[in-house]
């Protein structure tokens, strides 16, 4: 099977099944995040627990590779240190930006490399950049409030 295929069938699975989507009730901080270029939108729920990512729940609406997107970054996320996390965030970011010149790193993004054609075509990139943006935002959020308390 061709490369381009089979990361077809990648981002049609998340679309089609996504992961993590629906709501968790409990919650650290809730933010809502849209993409007015396409009409992506998206509403995610961050816990972190003992400096690891919990839980990351989310709901929304648009266009395949966002959703897809989304899905695969609460996966890739969950379960992880939050600078592990962030690490992985800065590595698509940069997958993202790279006009098609990279193909990603299998080992640190695991599906999120089926997204790496995105990054020919400027205007989908914020697409696949939603999700990862609302997250980045949400850890964003609890870690200042923290720093807050202190
Ligand atoms: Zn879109």
């Amino acid at each position: 099977m061709e490369l381009e295929s089979l990361y077809q069938e990648v981002i049609l699975d998340h679309y089609k099944n996504p992961h993590n989507k629906g709501l968790a009730p409990e919650k650290d901080i809730q933010v809502h995040h849209v993409n007015p270029s396409c009409g992506d939108e998206i509403t995610l729920n961050l816990t972190l627990r003992n400096g690891d990512v919990s839980s990351v729940t989310w709901d929304g609406v648009g266009c395949s590779i966002s959703q897809a997107s989304s899905s695969i970054m609460s996966e890739l996320v969950t379960g992880k240190p939050v600078a592990q996390a962030m690490q992985t965030l800065e590595n698509f970011s940069e997958l993202m930006a790279s006009k098609g010149t990279q193909s990603g790193d299998e080992e640190v993004l695991e599906d999120a490399v089926a997204l790496a054609g995105v990054s020919k075509f400027p205007a989908r990139v914020k697409c696949a950049l939603l999700g990862w943006m609302a997250f980045k935002d949400a850890v964003v959020q609890v870690n200042g409030r923290e720093e807050d308390q202190t």
